[in-house]
């Protein structure tokens, strides 16, 4: 995709798992597309975010294989289960370790917590879980004398949201700091609002990437990097501007699908619209319930 010699990156974007329901405008539900980055050399390779069910490890594996390298590191860019629940299957195919920062590692004691009470309920086929990632020392790795550098830029679509920057590639793994063509899950901005979220991209575009690849984005679309730090701005000014204008849950959900008729993951923005509007008719009530029952 972006050949640097014998340096380069490909990205696989997956099929959402099947689930059952429908969104207000009488769609079926269904996650967001979720993308893997293969970063490889000309022996090793260094794959991001694998997924979440086993199905979706399988598919992902198999087209690792077929690259044809020593897949020696998986890098997790933040605690959120459909980036990592498969984990587990591929460092064990592929006897690799599993690298993420230390706030996503606690991230992801979290979300194996959270397991039984929000993934289980809406998806099959999540293999266990435990939490075997390592950090790395000053947050950098390499891979064959490239640096991979971890970048902490704290809270985005979640706490603790890391990128990986690889300068010889001009490449930024963005995890859900920014998206591309994808809804934008923001349920966890509802108390506070978007203000760390607009810290977070500007750390991001402060490396200087001339790529991105994003953690949910449309297979479609090119990976840009100006266009989609400005596009991500953009989506959080919407809501904000939706946030004042539109009343209810539904009329948000409406208003945004009126401006981003292309974009996918409308579960995310029905599940966002629940959280934001919950979190603002319910105040003083437990915030995380009111997410979590967003979903369900
Ligand atoms: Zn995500």
């Amino acid at each position: 995709m972006n050949p640097a010699g014998n340096f380069t990156y490909d990205v696989f974007v997956n099929d959402p798992p099947p689930q059952d329901g429908f969104l207000p405008n009488g769609e079926p539900k269904r996650f967001s597309p979720m993308a893997s980055t293969l970063i490889y050399g000309n022996e090793d390779a260094v794959l991001t975010d694998p997924g979440m069910t086993a199905d979706q490890a399988r598919v992902l594996g198999d087209w690792v294989a077929g690259k044809a390298r020593n897949l020696t590191d998986i890098f997790i860019t933040h605690g959120h289960g459909d980036h990592w629940f498969a984990a587990g299957l591929l460092a064990e195919r592929f006897g690799a370790r599993v690298v993420a920062s230390a706030g996503t590692i606690m991230q992801m004691h979290g979300s194996v917590a959270a397991r039984p009470l929000l993934w289980d309920k809406l998806y099959q086929g999540i293999p266990p879980s435990p939490v075997t990632a390592v950090t790395v020392p000053d947050n950098r790795f390499t891979l064959e004398g490239h640096d991979l550098v971890i970048v902490d830029v704290g809270h985005a679509d979640a706490d603790d949201n890391s990128v990986l920057h690889v300068p010889d590639l001009g490449l930024v793994v963005a995890g859900d700091v920014i998206y591309n063509g994808v809804h934008m899950y923001l349920a966890q901005s509802a108390v506070g609002g978007f203000g760390p979220w607009r810290d977070a991209i500007d750390k991001v575009e402060a490396l200087g990437p001339r790529h991105i690849v994003c953690g949910h984005q449309n297979r479609r679309l090119d990976d840009d990097a100006k266009r989609t730090i400005a596009e991500t701005r953009q989506y959080l000014d919407d809501a904000d501007e939706l946030l004042r204008t539109e009343n209810t849950a539904v009329g948000y959900f409406n208003a945004k699908i009126e401006r981003y008729p292309d974009h996918l993951g409308r579960l995310i923005l029905w599940v966002t619209a629940r959280a934001l509007y919950g979190v603002r008719e319910h105040p003083g009530e437990n915030v995380a319930k009111i997410i979590l029952s967003s979903w369900l």
